[in-house]
């Protein structure tokens, strides 16, 4: 990297989070992170835990400016934070609205809200961790994946009104084996089935794994991205660019 940036990663107790976190880090970033619980015992000690709800306006603002008051004004947020609630509509209750929109939209909103003064002003990079399924439609999971779509319109709209200063981009993973993928594959009727039936439909012939994501961060918040933004970044092992068709059929 050759500008020594200031991190801010939402959710960086464990899985895709934790990649980021370790990956930035690596490449000589002060940094950041949050998530509701306890400092998760893998952070190295100088990088900055504030236990910390995105989706409460109050404590985003207060994570950033911890963030701010020890290691300075953040030039990259890497909003990762997210929960899946894995109903259908009819299902759906407003509690379950409150926490999947809660979390994936407004804490989104929030985060963003919090950095874009110091950005605007000092330039910065937004990088948001959206989904597949923010295009296409996963199994009961209606919020989730319309909480994701909002999150790639919003990241094209922070790119619009706030460029040049701050680019912001999205990831979009697929299958990325961490406590979620569990959680996903869990409510198939037979899981490991699913799991077998998935893999097959992947070109690249394996699952995600955390670094897979944070490789592609680390991309856009370095100067070799300094082109790229308003976009959504597909990196999901080829699953979604591949006919529906069943391989074994073949
Ligand atoms: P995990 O469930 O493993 O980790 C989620 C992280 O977010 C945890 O650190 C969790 O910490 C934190 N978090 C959740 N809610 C909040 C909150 N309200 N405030 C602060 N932190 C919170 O998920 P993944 O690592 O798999 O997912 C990370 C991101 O990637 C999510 O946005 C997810 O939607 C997206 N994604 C994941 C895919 C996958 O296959 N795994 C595929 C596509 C997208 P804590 O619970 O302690 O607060």
């Amino acid at each position: 990297m050759a500008e020594t940036h200031t991190a801010v990663v939402t959710g960086g107790s464990r899985g895709i989070g934790q990649a980021i976190v370790e990956r930035l880090y690596a490449d000589g970033a002060r940094v950041a992170t949050c998530g509701r619980g306890d400092r998760p015992a893998y952070l190295p000690d100088d990088v900055v835990w504030v236990r910390a709800d995105v989706a409460d306006p109050i404590d985003a603002g207060r994570f950033v400016a911890q963030a701010r008051d020890l290691l300075g004004p953040a030039s990259v947020l890497v909003n990762n934070a997210g929960v899946l609630v894995a109903k259908s509509v009819a299902d759906t209750t407003d509690l379950d609205w409150d926490l999947q929109v809660g979390v994936n939209c407004r804490g989104v909103f929030n985060m963003s809200r919090a950095v874009l003064p110091d950005m605007s002003e000092r330039g910065g990079v937004i990088v948001n961790i959206g989904s597949i399924s923010g295009v296409v439609a996963d199994l009961s999971s209606a919020l989730y994946n319309a909480s994701k779509a909002f999150v790639h319109s919003l990241t094209r709209s922070i790119a619009v009104d706030h460029g040049p200063q701050v680019r912001c981009n999205a990831v979009l993973p697929g299958w990325i084996m961490t406590e979620m993928f569990d959680e996903g594959f869990a409510l198939a009727g037979d899981p490991d089935a699913a799991v077998r039936d998935a893999l097959a439909r992947h070109p690249a012939g394996r699952f995600g794994s955390p670094a897979d994501i944070a490789n592609v961060v680390a991309w856009l918040v370095s100067e070799e991205a300094s082109w790229a933004t308003g976009q959504c970044f597909t990196v999901d092992g080829g699953l979604t660019a591949a006919s529906p068709l069943r391989p074994e059929s073949f």
